[in-house]
């Protein structure tokens, strides 16, 4: 399928999905391994190509001030503008082959409407390289009453932003390594963390809900000073309600040698985000810690409560307002009606 994304230049085609910005040659494929110029044109390799499906948690993502509660459709295709070297998904992301279950956008939202689902989540590989797909599955997701949601490195361009404020209603960005320009190029394959912040203020502009992950990495991926001018650049740039999640490393990849991050280091960056200012922080993929809930910013208490990725408490009226004294939260959408119930669940393609 044609690519939307792309300009000609010259001989060349350029690619406009990520910020690596390839300039590829006819019969030649970007660096994400699905986009290539065919006839002087760019197509999207994997249109209509699913790898990977799965119902999850919309906590898992992790959005927790978007439509709390939520069962999501979460799908991937094959490659990534990335190349992480402690990447959870490497045998999708990193392989760039060109595979998977041949799907319609109409037969992926009847999929996703058939396992009772809220929204769909382009997720597991980074979706900006399939945008193109994304966007026909998600128009048609938003006649039938489901949201669309990515899982993103961020790693946009403008013209990205534009394409995706069409059909995108929230995103979880992940910077990694607290944005460190070094630990980007050396661990990721990334310039620096400019595009993505670009991209994520481009896209809260646009009303697109964006919540903001870093992957704290032990040793290499953990710089106090850095995670601290990261905070403020999304103070700067994007308010201090944006919520902030911490996020522990767990071995994998290329990088098993490397422990777990400690969770002392992921309190010390959660410290510093409160210091700053930001009124959301939390720690993620560590299951019963008290920094999965929301704490009211008006009086302090638990006003939603989790334990992983499962609600326990609700203390928000209707209008999203603190039961205990009145302060309104930026809560995005409504608890879901699934909310107490299992949300994950395998999902056969075949
Ligand atoms: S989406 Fe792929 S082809 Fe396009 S700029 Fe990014 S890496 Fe290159």
């Amino acid at each position: 399928m044609q690519a939307s994304l792309f300009r000609k230049e010259g001989e060349k085609v350029r690619c406009l999905a990520c910020a690596r910005r390839c300039l590829i040659g006819e019969g030649q494929v970007g660096f994400c391994g699905v986009r290539s110029v065919r006839e002087g044109k760019l197509n999207l390799d994997v249109y209509g190509l699913v790898e990977a499906a799965h119902i999850d948690p919309i906590e898992k993502k992790p959005l927790v001030h978007f439509n709390p509660g939520s069962k999501v459709f979460s799908i991937s295709t094959t490659g990534c503008s990335w190349m992480c070297l402690y990447c959870q998904n490497y045998e999708i992301s990193q392989r760039r082959r060109v595979e998977g279950v041949r799907l319609s956008p109409n037969e992926v939202v009847e999929l996703a409407l058939a396992y009772g689902a809220d929204g769909i989540t382009y997720t597991y590989n980074e979706p900006m390289i399939f945008s193109e797909f994304a966007h026909d599955i998600g128009m048609e997701a938003r006649k039938k009453g489901l949201f669309n949601t990515y899982v993103s490195n961020g790693y946009g361009t403008v013209e990205g932003v534009e394409y995706l404020s069409t059909f995108l209603d929230a995103i979880t960005i992940d910077f990694k390594g607290n944005g460190a320009p070094k630990f980007l190029k050396r661990y990721t394959g990334a310039s620096g963390p400019e595009p993505i912040l670009e991209t994520a203020a481009g896209l809260q502009k646009r009303g697109v809900h964006v919540e903001i992950t870093d992957l704290i990495i032990p040793q290499v991926g953990d710089d106090l000073n850095y995670a601290r001018n990261l905070v403020r650049s999304i103070i700067n740039l994007m308010g201090d309600q944006v919520p902030i999640h911490f996020l522990r490393f767990h071995p994998d990849y290329k990088m098993t040698n490397f422990p777990w991050t400690p969770l002392e280091t992921l309190e010390a960056h959660y410290k510093i985000a409160i210091e700053e200012g930001m009124k959301f922080v939390y720690i993620g993929n560590v299951s019963g810690s008290p920094y999965e809930n929301t704490y009211c910013p008006g009086c302090g208490k638990v006003v939603i409560g989790r334990n992983g990725y499962r609600l326990v408490t609700w203390n928000l009226d209707k209008g999203n307002r603190c039961r205990f004294c009145g302060y309104v939260l930026p809560i995005k959408g409504k608890l879901s009606r699934h909310a107490f119930e299992e949300r994950f669940e395998d999902v056969y393609l075949i």
